[in-house]
């Protein structure tokens, strides 16, 4: 395979595409493409520190949180969460969705089929 670069004609397509879009653009826009490259540079420079304080931000917010929506009660993982809000939470409204088997319940139809489907231990084993 050659590394050198066609003259004209044969490009590859998907490395060249981007780049020959974007000088058809500049053409049609009728700016120079030094300009405008200067322009991409500091959009992207732009968008870099806006995602570099984001994620900062983010770390912060992110932080796993396992506290109990409903009575605030903090736990420290998502299983300790999970039963707490099962069967102790004293603030947790009544959810619609209620196990035939075991009688939790759960605020989708969703959750409800999930547990009846993978975690629900008073199902009827299938023989
Ligand atoms: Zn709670
Ligand atoms: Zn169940």
């Amino acid at each position: 395979m050659k590394r050198t670069l066609p003259r004209s004609g044969a490009y590859d397509l998907d490395s060249y595409l981007p780049e020959y879009l974007w000088r058809q653009l500049v053409r049609r826009q009728g700016g120079d493409h030094f300009t405008s490259f200067l322009a991409i540079i500091a959009e992207k420079k732009l968008r870099q520190d806006a995602d570099e304080e984001r994620s900062e931000f983010y770390e912060d917010i992110m932080e796993p949180n396992h506290d109990c929506l409903y009575c605030g009660y903090h736990m420290t993982s998502a299983e300790e969460s999970r039963r707490h809000i099962q069967s102790d939470c004293p603030d947790r409204p009544k959810w619609d969705h209620s196990c035939l088997f075991c009688g939790l319940e759960f605020p989708t139809e969703l959750g409800l089929i999930i547990h009846t489907a993978r975690w629900c231990k008073d199902k009827p084993k299938k023989k």
